[in-house]
């Protein structure tokens, strides 16, 4: 990945997610307290004008990571825009202090990423979370044969990331907001899930083919 396709990721997920606001609002709605869509629209609003900034010959996929990690950390607000943040932040150690890394080095960034995510949110696979969509997108992608190229893999994975995130409707919410209504979670797609499914989708945009 090269860090232009890295910024276009980012506002790739910034443009999908604005298109979904409403959406994602009405499922936060339904289980949390209906700002999730705003929430990351706001922040990710931000991280697009971090690329009309002039020129920074400092900026590498290290620094870049964490400047949008930071971005999103102090602007998204919500249980969501800590989870992205702080995940980004320390997940962009593992980046190279260079304009581009090859594909073993992203795929460890994604499952640091979404690591420092469970770490932080205390999530597992199967409370309802962002986490049901990432955890198991980034474990497929370590588990499918490494002789097929990258981009063939996340051209597969970006439905498989839909089906997770709807996948969450049947189950009971053990973390964040939706957690307060017990059973009454059930029946809903997580607000999380379906925005990090989204996020898949861009990476495929960028990268898939
Ligand atoms: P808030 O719940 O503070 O209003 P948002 O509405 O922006 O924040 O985000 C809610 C989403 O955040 C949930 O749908 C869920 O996917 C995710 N989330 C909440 N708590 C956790 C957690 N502890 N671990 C992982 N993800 C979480
Ligand atoms: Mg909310």
């Amino acid at each position: 990945m090269t860090i232009e396709q890295f910024s276009l990721l980012w506002q790739c997920f910034a443009q999908r997610v604005r298109q979904n606001q409403e959406h994602l609002d009405d499922l936060d709605r339904a289980i949390g307290d209906g700002d999730h869509g705003t929430n990351l629209t706001r922040g990710l609003g931000k991280v697009e004008i971090l690329g009309n900034e002039p020129p920074d010959p400092h900026l590498n996929l290290q620094t870049l990571s964490k400047k949008v990690g930071m971005t999103l950390l102090s602007t998204v607000g919500g249980a969501s825009g800590a989870l992205w943040g702080s995940g980004l932040m320390k997940a962009a150690l593992v980046f190279p202090m260079s304009s581009e890394c090859d594909d073993r080095t992203l795929v460890l960034w994604m499952d640091t990423f979404v690591g420092n995510i469970e770490e932080r949110g205390k999530a597992h696979v199967g409370d309802k979370t962002m986490v049901d969509v990432m955890r198991p997108a980034v474990n497929w992608l370590q588990a499918a044969p490494q002789d097929r190229p990258l981009r063939a893999r996340l051209r597969e994975l970006r439905e498989l990331a839909q089906h997770y995130a709807q996948g969450t409707k049947d189950l009971q919410a053990r973390r964040g907001r939706a957690s307060y209504l017990g059973a009454r979670s059930i029946g809903h797609v997580d607000p999380g899930a379906f925005s990090s499914a989204l996020w898949w989708d861009c990476l495929d945009s960028v990268l898939g083919g």
